[in-house]
């Protein structure tokens, strides 16, 4: 909902002078609103969700372990493209997430909607996993990543407010990744011993994605936890010391 602070910086600009369609531009408010503030005072603050990154003085998502988590879905499995009549400006954040993961499709649900509590989200089942979507005019102020084409042919890089977030809540953008784009499993390895076979058994994490970037930006928040990580293949982050694995389970959890 629009907090009071949002609502007295409407006033502030009104009682200066400004018109409502200028309020309504600095404020990202829309016109509506502001006529109804202006007109009734004691209108009761309406339940709808401003965007952050559109006020006068920009704000952080809040609240940021759940953006952390979303930007972590959003960068190993999501997609922002335009949808309808582009004059519009509507966006749609699509999330692919597997059926197989327990608890993923619900998780993935009220981030979505701890984020935009005003925008509906979908749920389209599709092979193997379910597209869970949301439509906002506002999903490329809050992933700026957003662009054309696949996420390794382009540039990724967190703007300094998306750093912030992230270097306060590593463990949850290490959660939305390996939730989209990871894996937990079990990997048995031969050993030849004394003229017989062993097989030893342990598990390990692995992230998968085509981008540098993305690989980078989940080496950094591992190194922020203090898991260990190495590349075991050029498009593949791998954690499976014993000691790593027992940490990250404490912020991703054990999957199947
Ligand atoms: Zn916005």
């Amino acid at each position: 909902m629009y907090d009071v602070t949002i609502r007295e910086r409407v006033r502030n600009l009104l009682d200066s002078g400004e018109t409502i369609s200028a309020v309504s531009r600095h404020t990202g408010i829309s016109r509506s609103t502001v006529r109804a503030w202006r007109e009734r005072p004691d209108h009761p603050v309406r339940r709808v969700a401003s965007c952050p990154r559109c006020l006068e003085v920009p704000e952080l998502p809040a609240p940021p372990d759940k953006y952390a988590y979303l930007l972590g879905l959003y960068l190993g499995d999501g997609y922002i493209s335009s949808i309808g009549d582009p004059s519009k400006q509507v966006w749609s954040l699509r999330i692919m997430c597997a059926d197989t993961w327990p608890g993923l499709q619900e998780e993935c649900i009220k981030a979505l909607i701890s984020i935009r509590p005003d925008n509906k989200v979908r749920m389209l089942p599709r092979q193997g996993c379910t597209e869970i979507n949301s439509f906002s005019k506002h999903w490329p102020h809050l992933f700026p990543q957003h662009g054309s084409g696949k996420k390794h042919t382009r540039l990724i890089e967190l703007e300094t407010w998306q750093r912030q977030i992230v270097a306060a809540n590593p463990g949850h953008l290490v959660r939305g990744l390996m939730h989209s784009d990871g894996y937990r499993g079990i990997n048995r390895v031969r050993h030849h011993l004394n003229g017989s076979d062993h097989w030893y058994e342990y598990p390990r994490y692995l992230f998968v994605n085509e981008s540098r970037d993305i690989l980078a930006l989940c080496g950094e928040a591992l190194d922020m936890l203090g898991v260990a990580w190495r590349y075991s293949k050029p498009n593949t982050i791998s954690v499976a010391k014993r000691a790593a694995v027992e940490r990250l389970d404490g912020f991703v959890g054990p999957k199947y």
